[in-house]
């Protein structure tokens, strides 16, 4: 097997314990090399309400949120946004290799019994334009439920500007299963202010559900 981000041979280092552990092995599909360009988040020092690297007290941002009567996510990234991810979301997203919806899947959490996976999913005419929706793409590796629509809005996030994010209306609706999981785990590629996520919790309030609403994202 090949990297999916540089093309070199991947050479394979599965450590006994990996090989006898219970849970089911995901072979990395990214080159140890590849993956050493990103940094990673260290969650012991991140912000307990959002993720945001080396903020170990509750952030601003957070702070706002709860102030709107919001309660926290107490999202976990694994990434920071700098610029090797930048170039990463860039070819995946902009230009559209698929071959990179791989390349974190042996970094995503364990599935694990009373949880949901609910992924945010793209806008109808994204979907459209690009072929494919990156979120459901970099979460195939769970096993994913589709309780959220998206209805498009005018303006992708990405195109905007902080304030005009947070600005940014409602569009997602929810519908439940008849007996959903005790906990949901939101997923997105990227949490930028935050504005997406909250109004996916919103949403599964509004469509009734009772339980607890975390979230994840491969960046921050
Ligand atoms: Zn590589
Ligand atoms: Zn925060």
């Amino acid at each position: 097997m090949r990297c999916v981000n540089c093309q070199r041979p991947l050479t394979q280092d599965f450590t006994l314990t990996a090989l006898l552990s219970a849970q089911p092995l995901r072979l990395p599909r990214l080159g140890v090399r590849c993956e050493a360009t990103f940094t990673r988040i260290d969650t012991h020092t991140a912000c307990p309400g959002c993720g945001r690297a080396e903020s170990p007290q509750l952030c601003a941002d957070c702070r706002r949120w709860q102030a709107q009567g919001l309660p926290l996510l107490h999202h976990r990234a694994l990434f920071r946004y700098d610029a090797p991810m930048r170039l990463f979301i860039q070819q995946y997203k902009g230009q559209g290799n698929y071959a990179l919806h791989q390349a974190f899947w042996h970094l995503l959490p364990q599935p694990a019994r009373g949880i949901a996976w609910v992924p945010v999913t793209s806008e109808p005419h994204h979907l459209q334009q690009r072929g494919f929706d990156p979120v459901l793409g970099l979460f195939a590796g769970l096993p994913l439920q589709l309780w959220l629509t998206k209805a498009d809005t005018p303006l992708p996030q990405a195109q905007k500007k902080r304030e005009a994010r947070l600005a940014t209306p409602q569009s997602f609706t929810a519908t439940l299963p008849r007996h959903p999981a005790a906990t949901v785990v939101l997923l997105d590629d990227l949490y930028t202010t935050g504005r997406t996520l909250y109004h996916a919790q919103t949403a599964l309030r509004a469509a009734g559900y009772r339980g607890t609403i975390r979230s994840f994202s491969l960046i921050r």
